[in-house]
């Protein structure tokens, strides 16, 4: 479903933080993207959809490239991917059905929903997204007024009003407590199992990965350095990844 190849990324002040990557993605994994801080997930993440630009190689999505994707070609292919963000990216002011109804906006004609004139279909939708993630008694009220957990469920809700075939999930617990996370990656996995969904997410702590992942990569410096089950990471592997005295990631 995705292939990326030799994707390198070198930011302009020269800084290389994707170093020639290759990797293929089936439809309905749950791939999980491990590593350190910096080992470049979530430019990995962002150079899939182009909210930032690859420097060389290409990403294909069912044989499409995105990366050579003029303007038009590209809005029409980001319909396909959605993305939820650690610090969940909702605008705080507008109410949560507000938020989830934004997620509608490629497909829908800018001018009327800047107004929140949304087709009856997209409402409708938005409840339902909000149904599954158990908030449809937030739908009024503001978003900043929500838990960091419900934020991140908006959030998932938003996404889900692309009807997308991937999600990618930077980071998507890492402002949350642990039985919060757990909460949050759960509703990831239902729509991984129960929708297909293919999910592509960076996680911080292992034991998270080990839990969810029907896949895992890591990352070193921009580079794949492990690729395969969830349990094939033994101490050795760990501390390949990520050092000597990264103890804190096994916690959770
Ligand atoms: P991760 O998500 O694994 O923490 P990132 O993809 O955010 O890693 O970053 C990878 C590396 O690229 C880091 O060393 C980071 O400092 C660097 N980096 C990220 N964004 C920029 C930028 N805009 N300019 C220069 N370097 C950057």
């Amino acid at each position: 479903m995705l292939a990326i190849r030799h994707l390198t990324k070198v930011y302009p002040n020269g800084f290389k933080a994707l170093d020639d990557l290759n990797l293929e993605v089936e439809s309905g994994e749950f791939l999980v993207i491990i590593g350190l801080s910096g080992s470049g997930k979530s430019t990995l993440l962002r150079c899939i959809n182009r909210l930032i630009e690859p420097t060389e190689g290409q990403v294909l999505l069912d044989g499409v490239d995105i990366t050579a994707a003029a303007p038009a070609e590209l809005r029409r292919i980001r319909r396909d991917i959605a993305m939820i963000f650690q610090q969940f990216n909702l605008v705080k002011r507008s109410s949560v059905s507000t938020n989830v109804l934004c997620g509608r906006l490629g497909y829908a004609r800018t001018l009327p929903s800047l107004i929140g004139l949304w087709p009856t279909a997209d409402k409708a939708r938005a409840a339902a997204s909000l149904e599954l993630v158990g908030l449809s008694d937030k739908a009024r009220s503001r978003a900043d007024a929500l838990s960091g957990g419900q934020q991140q469920r908006v959030g998932i809700a938003r996404a889900l009003m692309q009807e997308p075939k991937l999600l990618l999930a930077d980071e998507p617990v890492a402002s949350l407590d642990p039985a919060t996370s757990h909460g949050v990656l759960d509703y990831l996995r239902d729509l991984n199992r129960e929708r297909g969904m293919t999910v592509l997410c960076s996680l911080h702590f292992l034991s998270l990965a080990r839990e969810y992942a029907s896949r895992v990569i890591a990352l070193k410096d921009g580079r794949l350095m492990f690729d395969g089950r969830p349990e094939a990471i033994d101490a050795a592997r760990f501390r390949e990844i990520y050092g000597e005295d990264a103890v804190e990631v096994e916690i959770r």
